[in-house]
């Protein structure tokens, strides 16, 4: 997959399709509660078959990070996601941070959340630490599994690879993001929720710096928080922007990650902007 010519900056819309396990992952009591599980399920049941009507009418294909354990769980809903031709990544088996398990957990977590998604039809090749969080196995364990991609760390605004490895990293960052705006916390009720209009100033100045720069702009969003009724217009539009930018490659994780693996250096020192059609060099 190569960048269309004439662009000069990458747009990727990712979701971390988390549904119950979000919940269940803080605290496994919570599998009991069916009404604080309900703050996923409604991902599950309604946001995911309004974003996937959106997407369609945008016409961007998109990619979903999705836990074993939600596949297991919504596996009509993972049908519909790759029938509709949208990309599917890994983002463990249950949906706990790898920097809190041993390499032989977070293996097995790895081997089973792959074979669920394969089972479904899947082709994972891209993960996402359900914290952005690694441990100091992460990185060997995804490297031993072939995958072609990380998108977890925030230390650019263009893909690079990881020093010594072939794993390419796409970039993110918490501003991108649509949880740190919008969640609420109901066990402290010390946050107060985002307006939309005040999150699309924040995704729009990221989104124009990063253009600027000439880097990729990875969205990541959460059926659960992003499809509810009062904000889903605004991603719309955001998402209808960045489409309207004949400069800007609105593209899947993967096909950006298999661009920046063709024109990234191989010379196991990882490779940062050179090859990347980037302002910065
Ligand atoms: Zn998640």
């Amino acid at each position: 997959m190569s960048c269309p010519e004439g662009t000069i900056c990458a747009f990727v819309v990712t979701f971390d399709f988390d549904a119950e396990e979000v919940w269940i992952a803080e605290d496994p009591a919570n599998a009991s509660r069916p009404c604080v599980l309900s703050q996923g399920l409604y991902g599950a049941r309604v946001g995911v078959p309004l974003v996937l009507e959106m997407l369609d009418s945008l016409g961007v294909r998109a990619t979903f990070f999705v836990p074993g354990r939600v596949a297991e769980r919504h596996s009509a809903r993972v049908r519909q996601i790759l029938a509709a031709g949208h990309e599917m990544g890994l983002h463990g088996h249950t949906h706990r941070s790898p920097a809190d398990m041993g390499r032989d957990e977070e293996q097995k977590e790895l081997r089973l959340s792959l074979r669920t998604l394969r089972h479904l039809g899947a082709d994972p090749v891209g993960y996402r630490s359900p914290s952005w969080d690694f441990s100091p196995c992460t990185l060997d364990l995804l490297q031993g599994a072939g995958l072609l991609y990380s998108s977890n760390y925030m230390d650019d605004v263009r893909p690079y690879r990881h020093p010594g490895r072939s794993i390419v990293e796409l970039p993110v960052h918490w501003s991108l993001d649509d949880a740190p705006h919008f969640w609420f916390d109901a066990a402290s009720w010390d946050r107060s929720i985002a307006t939309p209009s005040a999150v699309r100033e924040i995704w729009q100045a990221e989104f124009e710096g990063i253009r600027s720069l000439g880097g990729v702009c990875v969205l990541t969003l959460h059926p659960q928080i992003c499809a509810r009724p009062g904000r889903l217009a605004m991603v719309r539009e955001f998402l209808q922007s960045a489409v309207e930018c004949s400069d800007v490659w609105v593209a899947s994780a993967r096909e950006v990650a298999e661009h920046a693996d063709e024109v990234l250096p191989r010379n196991g020192e990882g490779g940062r902007g050179r090859g990347w059609p980037s302002r910065l060099e």
